[in-house]
């Protein structure tokens, strides 16, 4: 099976993506222009994408003291991706778009993530542009936006600073008004900002005629002291090149210099920057101080900032789940092919006979089936979760606000699942491999390399996991956690009907049954600290929970399907399920174990005794 026939009968067999064809916003579309997007995606990915993989890997962006050097194939890649019109996929015809929904863009963008993960910034400049259409002016919309949606301009998001990463609320960088009638700029409240942001992608490079830097800064208060907490956090549009209303450079550069790129474990395609804002290196009309216009309201930036979360987060998900899934492929391959061993008979191994191919033992068989059920699985959550998106913006109200609710708790688990059990499988491709996986002469070191990434960008693990113990599941009184619970409750019934599907549904039931009375302990005594002390134990298990749920449902489209073709990879899915079920969910209990009992030996181990 490769990954296009899996991904297929997700969309198709497993959540009917093709249904949204009869929604008002999609009636243009029908199985045949999302199979059109998707032959056009792969061919680009392809031809465009996956043969420079390796180059991207080894010719690390330099900086010139000029300017920022990338290889050709990065430009020409870009140009392609630019050209197919998926910057702009999910937007509104008038203004260019498709129409198209999120979950064939997502899975349409799940083949560059596959085939070159690093060389493709395009979620970044989309996400940037999608969220000024939200929160925007009209102007701020027609200059910075559509100039990204067409590839011209590209985006950033300047969130994290040298002492704020995971802690947002102690961003530094600082914003005031630039003179007199900074409210009335055509652009926007017209600000100066100074302060430094680390870790950012394609913060400096010459793919596009302007980058558009969306920066989170704090505006003082009286007394020129920083608001403390989240509160005071605000968000600015900060181009590289200063633009007139037409969108035209003006000539001028912004005071955004590139103090330097960070040198990355992978995905080292993109460029990674520590970026200083206003420190007077490129001063405008004779000041040092960056020009940001103000996105929304002061004081509401990181509100605007996490309305594009659970699409970037489902992003990162994907991009970790594609990577795991170019490394089963590639393992697959090798082990399809690689002679090595004899069989155990009862008397002993016959030297006598020819090797046998390494995908005979039955360990590597468990290797492959790891990977299969991470993998594939993964691939199921996201998409699911990306159908979600699309209920929330096109369903009826009811149906609308349960997708919400539903993405809100299960948004950590599709950014924190694939992250680390796709980097899992990487790492088996690598053992599948054995010595020759651990050279360069291989891709599977370097998708493992490039997955390492996942779980700590977009919120770490162990922000996720206090973001789903400490906040999802208690929101709304518990609602979103009954909501999925329904869910699975229905899926259980239908699969406990199916005489080989019915010990799983009986696990499954178990497994949720304990998640709730875990929740329930874990809160017992009200104190966070108890209860947050074993939040990633938590994510981990109700993580593997999730996707018994979806490999239960997976395995109840696939009989559907299987009736009448598809004999092969019908038995694979069921295999990859058995597997899940047999080898993984059991792992819930000693991960829920210490989440109930509330052990605090971690929280509690001296600093001195490490
Ligand atoms: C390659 C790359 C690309 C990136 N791209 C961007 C980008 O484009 N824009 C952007 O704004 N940022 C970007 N980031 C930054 C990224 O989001 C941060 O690295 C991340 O949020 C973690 O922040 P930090 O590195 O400061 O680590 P820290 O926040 O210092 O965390 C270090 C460790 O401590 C743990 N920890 C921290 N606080 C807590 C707590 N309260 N409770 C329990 N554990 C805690 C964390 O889980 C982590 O394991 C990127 C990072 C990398 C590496």
């Amino acid at each position: 099976m490769n990954a296009r026939n899996t991904l297929d009968f997700l969309l198709y067999d497993w959540i009917q993506v093709h249904s949204l064809g009869d929604r008002p916003r999609f009636a243009d579309h029908s199985r045949e222009t999302f199979d059109a997007v998707l032959d056009t995606c792969e061919r680009i990915a392809r031809e465009k994408y996956a043969p420079f993989n390796r180059l991207v890997d080894t010719q690390e962006p330099q900086f010139d003291g000029e300017k920022v050097i990338l290889p050709q194939a990065t430009h020409e890649a870009q140009k392609a991706y630019a050209a197919s019109g998926m910057l702009s996929a999910a937007q509104d015809y008038d203004i260019g778009g498709m129409q198209l929904p999120y979950t064939v863009e997502a899975a349409a963008n799940s083949f560059f993530a596959m085939a070159s993960v690093s060389i493709g910034s395009g979620m970044l400049t989309t996400g940037n542009a999608n969220l000024l259409m939200v929160h925007g002016t009209e102007l701020q919309k027609q200059v910075f936006a559509l100039n990204e949606f067409s590839g011209r301009f590209s985006g950033t998001m300047c969130l994290s600073e040298p002492q704020a990463g995971s802690s947002l609320s102690d961003v530094a960088t600082r914003a005031v008004p630039d003179g007199e009638g900074f409210e009335s700029d055509p652009l926007g409240p017209r600000y100066r900002l100074k302060g430094n942001k680390m870790w950012i992608s394609a913060g400096e490079h010459e793919l596009t005629e302007n980058i558009i830097h969306l920066v989170l800064a704090k505006i003082p208060g009286e007394h020129g002291k920083l608001v403390p907490g989240t509160r005071g956090i605000s968000l600015f549009i900060v181009p590289k090149k200063l633009v007139d209303t037409d969108g035209q450079l003006t000539g001028e550069r912004n005071d955004v210099a590139l103090a330097g790129l960070n040198h990355k474990c992978g995905w080292r395609g993109t460029t990674n920057t520590l970026l200083n804002f206003g420190e007077g290196k490129y001063p405008v009309r004779g000041e040092a101080g960056a020009v940001g216009y103000l996105v929304g309201q002061p004081g509401k930036g990181l509100h605007c900032m996490f309305h594009m979360m659970n699409e970037a987060r489902i992003g990162v998900g994907l991009a970790a789940t594609m990577l795991g899934m170019a490394g089963y492929q590639a393992s697959l391959d090798y082990a399809k092919n690689r002679p090595q061993g004899r069989p155990m008979g009862p008397a002993g191994k016959d030297a006598a006979q020819p090797q046998i191919r390494i995908i005979e033992h039955a360990d590597v068989k468990r290797m492959l089936l790891a990977q299969k059920a991470y993998c594939e699985g993964a691939l199921a959550l996201e998409l699911y979760c990306a159908r979600l998106v699309d209920e929330q913006h096109t369903g009826d109200a009811g149906a609308a606000d349960d997708a919400r609710l539903l993405l809100e708790v299960l948004t950590p688990i599709a950014k924190s699942w694939p992250s680390e059990w796709c980097l899992e499988a990487n790492s088996l491709a690598i053992q599948i491999h054995g010595g020759y996986g651990y050279t360069r002469d291989f891709p599977v070191e370097q998708y493992w390399r490039d997955n390492r990434l996942n779980m700590i960008h977009e919120g770490t693990h162990g922000i996720q996991g206090m973001d789903l113990l400490g906040r999802k599941v208690l929101m709304e009184e518990g609602r979103g956690l009954q909501l999925l619970a329904a869910r699975m409750q229905a899926t259980i019934e239908q699969a406990g009907l199916i005489a080989e599907l019915a010990p799983h549904a009986s696990a499954l039931k178990e497994a949720l049954r304990h998640v709730g009375a875990a929740t329930r302990s874990a809160w017992a005594t009200g104190n966070p600290t108890d209860a947050l002390a074993n939040a990633v134990p938590y994510l981990q298990a109700f993580g593997h929970t999730v996707l018994a749920w979806i490999w239960l449902d997976v395995a109840l489209a696939s009989r559907a399907k299987a009736a009448g073709q598809g004999e092969a990879a019908h038995t694979g899915r069921l295999a990859a399920a058995r597997y899940f079920f047999h080898y993984e969910l059991p792992k819930i209990g000693a991960w829920l174990k210490v989440v109930e009992s509330r052990d605090l030996t971690c929280a509690d181990c001296p600093e001195e005794a490490f």
